[in-house]
């Protein structure tokens, strides 16, 4: 059995700190634009569809679908090492927006496009107000 990838805390800048706080909270915060309508991620200051700066922070469902993926069956980064083989995935948000992530819970070979699955987090050592106390990730729904 592989061990679990060695998630670090990551830095916070003005931009993606609702977000990573959200993540400390167990929370899977998204933008949404009070312009337009369009809800992103990676945190922005700007909506990419209009450019408004009328954005509003919210929590999402957690709930997605395999958009596409990869299985690692090497890496000599220490940190990944020992948890090959892992997957790399997107994942389509049921808010639209894809997140890059991990998929754990089960067997790599199980992974396939359009699997229904759901957030959880891992919890990694920091501060709050230094860096992500949590690092999102999902699992089989
Ligand atoms: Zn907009």
């Amino acid at each position: 059995m592989p061990k679990e990838i060695e998630y670090s805390a990551q830095p916070m800048d003005w931009e993606t700190r609702a977000y990573w706080e959200g993540c400390g909270r167990h929370e899977l915060v998204l933008q949404r634009c009070l312009d337009c309508g369009s809800v992103q991620h990676r945190p922005r200051a700007v909506c990419v569809s209009c450019l408004s700066d009328d954005i509003e922070h919210f929590a999402a469902s957690g709930r997605g679908k395999v958009h596409t993926f990869t299985v690692t069956n090497q890496n000599g980064l220490p940190a990944f090492r020992e948890a090959c083989p892992y997957v790399l995935a997107y994942v389509a948000l049921e808010e639209g927006p894809q997140l890059m992530t991990n998929i754990v819970g089960c067997d790599p070979e199980a992974v396939h496009i359009g699997m229904p699955v759901e957030v959880e987090f891992c919890d990694v050592e920091g501060e709050a107000g230094e860096g992500a106390t949590a690092v999102p990730r999902f699992r089989p729904a």
